[in-house]
């Protein structure tokens, strides 16, 4: 046998020449290992003998590779004494395993940690067995022992992960519960605890909807979730309000897993995972409430406008009759002041008051007047398009451009502007308006041309996500940045010197996009020109 001592070997051949009937007790027990040691030394595990009183009588091959030692190195030491031990506490439980073993002939598997012969430490696991002679009487104790580093190493990481796991769940803000068989709960993790004020005695071990965890509203849900469950796997997020243990309310949105399958027999179980949601729909109320509130004011707003912009224009046509009606009067007295019979210096100085001081102060008012009439007439314009009532269609913005650019033909030629228009995407929205909104954006590109250069106005577009987004290019005069947000807002206008507008025309176009759910916006560059971006919704 290779590697074995050569004193091994000879002992083996005296003891199988002896013959069982000669032998003593000790001879016969030592002839029966050594009969079997030819099995032994193939075995994968380490085996030892030991005699009655303690002396080690053999060891298998693969205790010498496991521990180092030479088979002769320990043969005929007391087992007790022998150099692998690794301290006290390994040697009592090799003695408590011995005793075990002559009171019940078998001994289960003790773990105890062992020293190779260059100092190694390795966890071994034990067991061992009483063997008898004929009689009956005790004759040898056969330990089989097994280097357990790999089970300990896979313990450890098990450990290792169990524990790291159990730090993220301890640690998760969200509730996580798990419940088993017949709705037992089996684990909650702090937050649960915190949240819902019942420690883990309260809850670990109890049935859940025996628990008084349920809201009265939520209290119907569990049966939905319950066949959402028997399918398996992850389930959708749902709202509970659950009862506090001080009384609250709690509302959280819960998604549950389930493990394993009711079929087979297996083992059920449901992951809970519930986020305390009560802030956030508080938000979400609140938002609700204050949006309700604000369209409320809006309308309101806009009735003021209405009736305001409406109602201050009758006074204002009083304004203007009776105006012409003074002017009238005025005529009058300029000829009555024609009287021979006024003196001269008298007449001269009527004639001054009447044909300047008069006269200018009524070309002030006139063109008060018109400025306020327009003003009311735009912002009648404005409010009327919040009530306008829209009819949503799919647009194809290609033939409503075509139509636009006929409208502008003489303007566009007068202006001596080009208006290309490029592949566009249809979009979702009222023709009507958006015929407006592309209108106002043609006729600002060729009010705000640079003169020095022909115009040249250009549309294009494309779809990007759920929007269509087209673009309304010019060359002309531009728009410095800090005004290109206030260009949007109602009768804002940049140069004074443009007379043609009134300031209405690009906040008509947001009010108008903003109903679509769509968006406006500029891009520009003074001297340059500017670019004006209209989103809306696209086509499904
Ligand atoms: P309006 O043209 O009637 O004055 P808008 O609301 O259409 O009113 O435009 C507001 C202001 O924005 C204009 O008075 C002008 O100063 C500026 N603006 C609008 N479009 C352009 C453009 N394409 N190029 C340069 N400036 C522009």
């Amino acid at each position: 046998m290779p590697g074995r001592s050569k004193s091994t070997v000879d002992t083996r051949k005296a003891t199988n020449r002896g013959g069982v009937k000669r032998t003593s007790i000790k001879n016969l027990l030592r002839e029966d290992i050594l009969a079997a040691s030819a099995i032994l030394d193939g075995f994968p595990d380490a085996v030892m003998a030991v005699d009655m009183d303690g002396t080690v009588r053999y060891v298998n091959v693969a205790f010498e590779k496991l521990l180092g030692y030479k088979a002769e190195e320990l043969v005929g030491m007391s087992a007790l004494d022998l150099p692998t031990y690794r301290g006290q506490e390994n040697m009592e439980k090799g003695a408590v395993l011995f005793e075990q073993v002559l009171e019940s002939g078998y001994a289960e598997p003790v773990d105890m940690d062992a020293v190779t012969r260059d100092g190694q430490e390795i966890p071994l696991s034990f067991t061992a067995s009483l063997l008898r002679d004929a009689s009956g009487n005790p004759a040898s104790l056969v330990a089989v022992i097994r280097d357990v580093t790999e089970r300990k190493r896979t313990e450890l990481a098990l450990r290792n992960s169990e524990e790291k796991l159990k730090t993220y769940l301890e640690n998760s803000p969200d509730i996580i519960c798990v419940v088993g068989k017949k709705g037992v709960i089996t684990y909650i993790n702090r937050a649960t605890e915190e949240i819902t004020g019942y420690s883990r005695d309260e809850m670990v071990g109890y049935s859940f909807t025996k628990l008084p965890l349920l809201a009265p509203e939520s209290k119907t849900k569990p049966d939905e979730w319950k066949e959402l469950n028997e399918a398996g796997g992850a389930t959708r997020p749902q709202e509970f309000v659950i009862v506090k243990k001080d009384g609250g309310k709690v509302c959280v949105e819960v998604s549950t897993l389930t493990i394993g399958s009711a079929d087979n027999g297996g083992n059920v179980e449901v992951v809970a995972i519930a986020r305390d949601i009560t802030e956030r729909k508080h938000n979400e109320e609140e938002r609700h409430k204050l949006s309700i509130e604000l369209a409320e004011k809006n309308r309101e707003l806009e009735q003021i406008v209405y009736v305001a912009s409406h109602d201050l224009r009758s006074p204002l046509v009083n304004v203007q009759g009776f105006s012409k009606e003074l002017n009238y009067s005025l005529e009058e007295l300029v000829s009555i002041t024609q009287d021979e019979a006024i003196p001269p210096e008298i007449r001269g100085e009527l004639n001054r008051i009447i044909k300047s001081d008069i006269a200018d102060s009524f070309q002030y008012i006139e063109t008060s007047i018109t400025k306020m009439d327009s003003l009311l007439a735009g912002l009648l314009r404005f409010s009327r398009l919040g009530r306008a009532a829209l009819t949503f269609e799919e647009l194809n913005i290609n033939l409503l451009l075509v139509d636009i650019k006929k409208d502008f033909e003489y303007r566009l030629k007068e202006a001596g502007a080009s208006l290309e228009i490029g592949e566009l995407p249809s979009c979702v929205g009222d023709a009507v308006q958006l015929n407006q909104v592309f209108s106002n954006l043609v006729d600002n590109a060729l009010k705000y041309r640079e003169t020095r250069r022909p115009a040249t106005i250009k549309i294009t577009g494309c779809e990007e996500d759920t929007q269509a987004v087209y673009c309304v290019e010019d060359n002309g005069i531009g728009i410095a940045p800090e005004h290109q947000t206030k260009v949007f807002e109602i009768f804002q206008r940049l140069d004074p010197d443009f007379n043609t507008g009134e300031g209405l025309g690009l906040s008509i176009a947001k009010r108008i996009i903003g109903r679509h759910n769509g968006n406006i916006w500029v891009e520009s560059e003074k001297d340059v020109g500017s670019k004006f971006f209209v989103s809306l919704p696209a086509v499904e």
